[in-house]
Protein backbone atom coordinates (compact mmCIF):
# COMPACT_ATOMS: atom_id res chain seq x y z
CA UNK A 1 0.00 0.00 0.00
CA UNK A 2 2.91 1.84 -0.05
CA UNK A 3 1.87 3.63 -3.20
CA UNK A 4 -1.22 4.97 -1.41
CA UNK A 5 0.17 6.41 1.80
CA UNK A 6 0.42 9.60 0.71
CA UNK A 7 -2.73 10.01 -0.91
CA UNK A 8 -4.55 9.29 2.90
CA UNK A 9 -2.48 11.47 4.62
CA UNK A 10 -3.89 14.51 2.32
CA UNK A 11 -7.31 12.67 2.46
CA UNK A 12 -7.11 13.00 6.48
CA UNK A 13 -5.50 16.41 5.93
CA UNK A 14 -9.27 17.37 3.82
CA UNK A 15 -11.63 15.76 6.48
CA UNK A 16 -10.31 18.61 9.31
CA UNK A 17 -10.91 21.51 6.86
CA UNK A 18 -10.33 25.20 8.05
CA UNK A 19 -7.64 23.72 11.22
CA UNK A 20 -5.32 22.80 8.52
CA UNK A 21 -3.03 25.69 7.63
CA UNK A 22 -1.24 26.27 4.33
CA UNK A 23 2.08 25.77 6.03
CA UNK A 24 1.34 22.22 7.34
CA UNK A 25 3.50 21.02 3.98
CA UNK A 26 1.00 20.21 1.14
CA UNK A 27 3.69 19.29 -1.41
CA UNK A 28 2.90 19.19 -5.02
CA UNK A 29 3.76 15.70 -5.86
CA UNK A 30 1.07 14.51 -3.28
CA UNK A 31 -1.75 17.23 -4.68
CA UNK A 32 -1.38 16.07 -7.83
CA UNK A 33 -1.94 12.88 -7.60
CA UNK A 34 -4.98 13.62 -5.74
CA UNK A 35 -5.83 16.18 -7.83
CA UNK A 36 -6.06 13.14 -10.74
CA UNK A 37 -7.34 10.17 -8.66
CA UNK A 38 -9.89 11.56 -6.34
CA UNK A 39 -10.11 15.81 -6.62
CA UNK A 40 -13.17 15.58 -4.18
CA UNK A 41 -10.73 14.56 -1.26
CA UNK A 42 -8.70 17.79 -1.83
CA UNK A 43 -11.88 19.76 0.09
CA UNK A 44 -12.65 22.97 -1.22
CA UNK A 45 -10.54 24.82 -3.54
CA UNK A 46 -10.41 28.82 -4.31
CA UNK A 47 -8.61 29.07 -7.79
CA UNK A 48 -7.44 32.27 -9.06
CA UNK A 49 -8.71 35.75 -7.59
CA UNK A 50 -11.62 37.26 -5.75
CA UNK A 51 -12.28 39.04 -9.42
CA UNK A 52 -11.05 36.33 -12.00
CA UNK A 53 -11.49 32.83 -9.90
CA UNK A 54 -13.61 29.49 -9.82
CA UNK A 55 -14.66 27.32 -7.11
CA UNK A 56 -13.81 23.58 -6.60
CA UNK A 57 -15.12 21.48 -4.54
CA UNK A 58 -17.59 23.97 -2.50
CA UNK A 59 -20.30 23.36 -0.36
CA UNK A 60 -22.98 25.02 -0.31
CA UNK A 61 -24.94 27.08 2.70
CA UNK A 62 -27.79 26.14 4.41
CA UNK A 63 -30.08 28.27 6.43
CA UNK A 64 -29.89 27.38 10.31
CA UNK A 65 -30.19 29.33 13.77
CA UNK A 66 -26.72 31.44 12.65
CA UNK A 67 -27.30 31.86 8.89
CA UNK A 68 -30.71 32.38 6.94
CA UNK A 69 -29.80 32.12 3.67
CA UNK A 70 -31.57 34.23 1.07
CA UNK A 71 -30.60 32.38 -2.48
CA UNK A 72 -29.42 28.94 -2.08
CA UNK A 73 -28.03 28.67 -5.85
CA UNK A 74 -25.85 31.51 -5.12
CA UNK A 75 -24.63 30.30 -1.88
CA UNK A 76 -21.09 28.14 -2.71
CA UNK A 77 -18.42 28.58 -0.27
CA UNK A 78 -15.29 27.44 0.83
CA UNK A 79 -15.39 25.33 3.98
CA UNK A 80 -13.45 27.86 5.11
CA UNK A 81 -15.42 30.83 4.54
CA UNK A 82 -18.49 29.17 5.94
CA UNK A 83 -16.51 28.31 8.96
CA UNK A 84 -15.20 31.52 9.61
CA UNK A 85 -19.05 32.97 8.92
CA UNK A 86 -20.57 30.36 11.70
CA UNK A 87 -17.66 31.20 14.46
CA UNK A 88 -18.23 34.93 14.17
CA UNK A 89 -21.96 34.85 14.16
CA UNK A 90 -21.57 32.14 16.89
CA UNK A 91 -19.66 34.39 19.11
CA UNK A 92 -22.28 36.70 18.70
CA UNK A 93 -25.45 34.31 19.46
CA UNK A 94 -23.41 32.89 22.83
CA UNK A 95 -22.11 36.51 23.96
CA UNK A 96 -25.98 37.99 22.99
CA UNK A 97 -28.77 35.08 23.57
CA UNK A 98 -31.96 35.26 21.31
CA UNK A 99 -29.62 37.12 18.63
CA UNK A 100 -31.59 36.87 14.96
CA UNK A 101 -29.54 34.86 12.32
CA UNK A 102 -27.30 37.01 9.72
CA UNK A 103 -29.19 37.18 6.56
CA UNK A 104 -26.93 36.01 3.56
CA UNK A 105 -26.97 37.19 0.10
CA UNK A 106 -24.53 36.43 -2.88
CA UNK A 107 -21.66 34.14 -1.84
CA UNK A 108 -20.51 32.38 -5.20
CA UNK A 109 -21.93 30.02 -7.91
CA UNK A 110 -21.38 26.44 -7.40
CA UNK A 111 -18.58 26.46 -9.84
CA UNK A 112 -17.95 30.01 -8.62
CA UNK A 113 -16.58 32.29 -11.46
CA UNK A 114 -18.90 35.75 -12.57
CA UNK A 115 -22.10 36.13 -10.79
CA UNK A 116 -23.71 38.94 -12.10
CA UNK A 117 -24.38 41.79 -10.79
CA UNK A 118 -20.86 41.47 -9.00
CA UNK A 119 -17.09 41.91 -10.18
CA UNK A 120 -15.92 39.88 -7.66
CA UNK A 121 -17.75 36.42 -5.36
CA UNK A 122 -15.72 34.19 -8.11
CA UNK A 123 -13.47 32.28 -5.83
CA UNK A 124 -15.30 31.45 -2.53
CA UNK A 125 -13.83 33.29 -0.53
CA UNK A 126 -16.39 36.88 -0.81
CA UNK A 127 -20.08 37.04 1.30
CA UNK A 128 -22.64 40.04 1.48
CA UNK A 129 -23.89 39.11 5.00
CA UNK A 130 -26.44 41.89 6.93
CA UNK A 131 -25.55 43.74 10.11
CA UNK A 132 -27.42 43.06 13.42
CA UNK A 133 -31.06 44.63 13.27
CA UNK A 134 -33.23 45.68 15.95
CA UNK A 135 -36.44 44.42 16.55
CA UNK A 136 -39.05 45.07 13.89
CA UNK A 137 -36.01 45.82 11.28
CA UNK A 138 -34.70 42.40 10.76
CA UNK A 139 -35.07 41.99 6.86
CA UNK A 140 -32.16 41.32 4.21
CA UNK A 141 -31.52 44.73 2.44
CA UNK A 142 -32.54 46.74 5.72
CA UNK A 143 -30.51 49.72 5.76
CA UNK A 144 -28.38 50.70 8.61
CA UNK A 145 -29.70 53.44 10.83
CA UNK A 146 -29.96 54.75 14.06
CA UNK A 147 -33.13 52.92 14.34
CA UNK A 148 -32.44 49.61 12.98
CA UNK A 149 -29.25 49.19 13.45
CA UNK A 150 -28.40 46.62 16.81
CA UNK A 151 -24.65 48.70 17.34
CA UNK A 152 -23.49 45.78 20.34
CA UNK A 153 -24.64 42.75 17.95
CA UNK A 154 -23.41 44.39 14.57
CA UNK A 155 -19.67 45.15 16.40
CA UNK A 156 -19.41 42.25 18.14
CA UNK A 157 -19.63 40.28 14.65
CA UNK A 158 -17.21 42.75 13.05
CA UNK A 159 -15.30 41.99 16.07
CA UNK A 160 -15.23 38.33 15.35
CA UNK A 161 -14.41 38.22 11.91
CA UNK A 162 -11.32 40.56 12.57
CA UNK A 163 -10.10 38.93 15.15
CA UNK A 164 -11.21 35.36 15.29
CA UNK A 165 -11.03 34.91 11.47
CA UNK A 166 -8.71 35.36 8.26
CA UNK A 167 -10.29 38.42 7.26
CA UNK A 168 -9.30 39.92 4.03
CA UNK A 169 -11.57 42.88 4.51
CA UNK A 170 -15.18 43.80 5.36
CA UNK A 171 -16.56 46.44 3.09
CA UNK A 172 -18.83 48.79 5.02
CA UNK A 173 -20.52 52.31 4.21
CA UNK A 174 -17.74 55.07 6.23
CA UNK A 175 -21.26 56.77 7.78
CA UNK A 176 -21.82 52.89 9.00
CA UNK A 177 -18.20 52.60 10.08
CA UNK A 178 -18.53 55.67 12.81
CA UNK A 179 -21.73 54.67 13.67
CA UNK A 180 -20.33 51.38 14.62
CA UNK A 181 -16.41 53.20 15.85
CA UNK A 182 -18.30 55.66 18.14
CA UNK A 183 -19.73 52.89 19.84
CA UNK A 184 -17.39 50.43 20.16
CA UNK A 185 -14.85 53.47 21.30
CA UNK A 186 -17.39 54.32 24.13
CA UNK A 187 -18.17 50.46 25.24
CA UNK A 188 -13.71 50.77 26.08
CA UNK A 189 -12.33 49.35 23.00
CA UNK A 190 -8.72 50.41 22.61
CA UNK A 191 -8.62 53.32 20.75
CA UNK A 192 -5.12 52.55 18.42
CA UNK A 193 -6.32 49.27 17.80
CA UNK A 194 -9.71 51.08 16.56
CA UNK A 195 -7.48 53.34 14.60
CA UNK A 196 -5.88 50.07 12.86
CA UNK A 197 -9.42 48.00 12.29
CA UNK A 198 -11.35 51.18 10.62
CA UNK A 199 -10.48 52.27 7.68
CA UNK A 200 -12.46 55.55 7.74
CA UNK A 201 -10.04 56.38 10.55
CA UNK A 202 -7.94 56.85 8.10
CA UNK A 203 -4.78 55.92 10.10
CA UNK A 204 -3.38 52.77 8.98
CA UNK A 205 -3.30 51.21 5.42
CA UNK A 206 -5.26 48.02 4.68
CA UNK A 207 -7.40 48.48 7.82
CA UNK A 208 -9.78 45.79 7.41
CA UNK A 209 -13.33 47.50 7.57
CA UNK A 210 -12.76 49.43 4.37
CA UNK A 211 -15.75 51.77 3.01
CA UNK A 212 -17.59 50.79 -0.25
CA UNK A 213 -20.40 53.08 -1.55
CA UNK A 214 -23.40 51.60 -0.90
CA UNK A 215 -22.54 49.43 1.48
CA UNK A 216 -25.02 50.75 4.17
CA UNK A 217 -27.68 47.71 3.38
CA UNK A 218 -25.35 45.20 4.18
CA UNK A 219 -21.99 44.15 4.75
CA UNK A 220 -19.52 42.45 2.19
CA UNK A 221 -16.97 40.12 3.61
CA UNK A 222 -13.86 38.83 2.02
CA UNK A 223 -11.76 36.33 3.81
CA UNK A 224 -8.11 34.50 2.84
CA UNK A 225 -8.87 30.98 2.69
CA UNK A 226 -5.18 29.58 3.96
CA UNK A 227 -5.99 26.10 2.84
CA UNK A 228 -8.36 26.53 -0.28
CA UNK A 229 -6.49 28.93 -1.51
CA UNK A 230 -2.88 27.28 -0.97
CA UNK A 231 -4.19 23.90 -2.44
CA UNK A 232 -6.04 25.57 -5.85
CA UNK A 233 -2.39 27.04 -6.06
CA UNK A 234 -0.64 23.44 -5.98
CA UNK A 235 -4.14 21.53 -7.86
CA UNK A 236 -4.70 24.43 -10.61
CA UNK A 237 -2.28 22.96 -12.85
CA UNK A 238 -3.64 19.12 -12.57
CA UNK A 239 -6.61 20.13 -12.49
CA UNK A 240 -6.60 21.58 -16.18
CA UNK A 241 -4.44 18.93 -16.97
CA UNK A 242 -6.63 16.00 -16.00
CA UNK A 243 -9.51 18.55 -17.40
CA UNK A 244 -11.49 17.90 -13.77
CA UNK A 245 -11.74 21.87 -13.69
CA UNK A 246 -12.98 23.50 -16.74
CA UNK A 247 -11.72 26.88 -16.72
CA UNK A 248 -13.21 28.79 -19.66
CA UNK A 249 -9.59 30.13 -20.43
CA UNK A 250 -10.11 32.68 -23.78
CA UNK A 251 -6.53 32.19 -25.40
CA UNK A 252 -4.83 33.96 -28.38
CA UNK A 253 -2.63 32.23 -31.17
CA UNK A 254 1.35 33.05 -30.67
CA UNK A 255 4.35 31.81 -32.69
CA UNK A 256 7.04 31.38 -30.42
CA UNK A 257 10.13 32.42 -31.71
CA UNK A 258 13.48 30.99 -31.59
CA UNK A 259 15.17 31.67 -27.61
CA UNK A 260 11.46 31.71 -25.96
CA UNK A 261 11.09 28.99 -23.97
CA UNK A 262 8.08 28.19 -21.62
CA UNK A 263 8.86 30.41 -18.53
CA UNK A 264 9.29 33.47 -21.13
CA UNK A 265 6.06 33.65 -22.54
CA UNK A 266 3.83 32.66 -19.42
CA UNK A 267 6.61 35.34 -17.85
CA UNK A 268 5.08 38.34 -20.79
CA UNK A 269 1.08 36.55 -20.40
CA UNK A 270 0.93 36.61 -17.06
CA UNK A 271 0.16 33.02 -16.51
CA UNK A 272 2.48 30.44 -14.95
CA UNK A 273 4.31 27.75 -17.49
CA UNK A 274 2.86 24.91 -15.98
CA UNK A 275 -0.46 26.09 -17.27
CA UNK A 276 0.83 27.06 -20.09
CA UNK A 277 2.27 23.90 -20.83
CA UNK A 278 -0.93 22.42 -19.75
CA UNK A 279 -3.25 24.62 -22.47
CA UNK A 280 -0.74 23.10 -25.38
CA UNK A 281 -0.34 20.01 -24.05
CA UNK A 282 3.07 20.12 -23.29
CA UNK A 283 4.21 21.40 -26.44
CA UNK A 284 5.58 24.90 -25.93
CA UNK A 285 8.66 25.48 -28.41
CA UNK A 286 10.50 28.10 -30.90
CA UNK A 287 8.56 27.59 -34.68
CA UNK A 288 4.91 26.11 -32.94
CA UNK A 289 1.73 28.05 -32.81
CA UNK A 290 0.29 28.06 -29.56
CA UNK A 291 -2.24 29.31 -27.32
CA UNK A 292 -1.85 31.89 -24.48
CA UNK A 293 -4.40 33.21 -22.23
CA UNK A 294 -5.57 36.60 -22.74
CA UNK A 295 -4.80 38.41 -19.51
CA UNK A 296 -6.93 39.00 -16.83
CA UNK A 297 -8.21 35.40 -16.04
CA UNK A 298 -8.00 32.81 -13.81
CA UNK A 299 -4.36 31.83 -13.80
CA UNK A 300 -2.62 30.13 -10.70
CA UNK A 301 -1.34 33.00 -8.17
CA UNK A 302 1.16 33.08 -6.31
CA UNK A 303 1.89 31.44 -3.16
CA UNK A 304 -1.14 33.36 -0.56
CA UNK A 305 0.10 35.08 2.41
CA UNK A 306 -2.16 35.89 5.31
CA UNK A 307 -1.30 38.77 7.37
CA UNK A 308 -1.89 37.79 11.52
CA UNK A 309 -5.02 38.92 12.77
CA UNK A 310 -5.70 41.57 14.15
CA UNK A 311 -6.27 41.93 18.20
CA UNK A 312 -6.41 44.18 20.34
CA UNK A 313 -3.24 44.70 23.26
CA UNK A 314 -4.01 42.36 25.89
CA UNK A 315 -6.33 40.33 24.26
CA UNK A 316 -5.35 36.61 25.60
CA UNK A 317 -6.27 34.77 22.66
CA UNK A 318 -3.56 32.69 21.52
CA UNK A 319 -1.74 34.13 18.44
CA UNK A 320 -1.04 32.46 15.56
ZN1 LIG B 1 -20.63 41.67 -2.32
Amino acid sequence: MRLFAPFSILIALASFAPAVRAEEALNQEDVSRVAEENPAALGSLSLGRPYAGALVNGVQLTSNPLLEVMQPATAWATEETRAYLEAAVAKVHAEFPGSHPIFVGDVSREPGGRLHPHASHQAGRDADISFFYLPGKQHWYQPAAANSLDLPRTWALLRALVTDTDLDAAFVDLRVQKRIYDYALASGEDAAWLDRVFGFRRKHENAPIRHAWGHFTHIHVRFYNPRAQELGRLAFGPLVEHSRFHAKVQTVRYLVRAGETAESVASRAGCSPRSLRALNSGNVAPGLVIRVPLPGQIAPVSEVVVPPRLRPTGDVLSAR
